[in-house]
């Protein structure tokens, strides 16, 4: 980065302007500020067994206690996945063709 004469951006952050710059208060004020979670949410309706009681669907992406439900989408997984979301979620929508295959075939 020296030898293309990078530097860290000069400007004070508008939000942090009241901290010295390039402080510890400016970078917490700063980090306060900017931190987001790249919007990766997983988890709201997570598979799980009967014995967890805040399993929404079973393993074949069915909606407990509901006729006629399936949820294919990354709120399924339990955990968010190490890696990117988004191939983990298509995979979810084979898994769920195949089952609704199997079902209606
Ligand atoms: C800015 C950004 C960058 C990302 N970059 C990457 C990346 O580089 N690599 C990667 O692997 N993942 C990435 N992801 C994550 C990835 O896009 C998601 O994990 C994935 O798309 C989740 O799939 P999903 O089917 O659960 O939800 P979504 O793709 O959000 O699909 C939900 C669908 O439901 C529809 N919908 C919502 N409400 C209703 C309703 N009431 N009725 C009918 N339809 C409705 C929406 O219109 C949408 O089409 C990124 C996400 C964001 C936001």
């Amino acid at each position: 980065m020296k030898s293309i004469g990078a530097k860290l951006h000069d400007k004070p952050f508008p939000g942090c302007r009241h901290q010295e710059m390039g402080s510890d208060d400016y970078w917490r004020c700063y980090a306060r500020h900017l931190v987001s979670s790249i919007y990766h949410p997983v988890g709201t309706c997570k598979m799980a067994p009967d014995s967890d009681p805040m399993g929404v669907v079973d393993n074949k992406l069915r909606v407990k206690g509901v006729t006629n439900l399936r949820v294919a989408d990354a709120s399924i997984m339990p955990l968010v996945t190490s890696g990117n979301t988004n191939a983990p979620s298509i995979m979810i929508g084979e898994r769920a063709a195949d089952f609704i295959k199997e079902d209606h075939l």
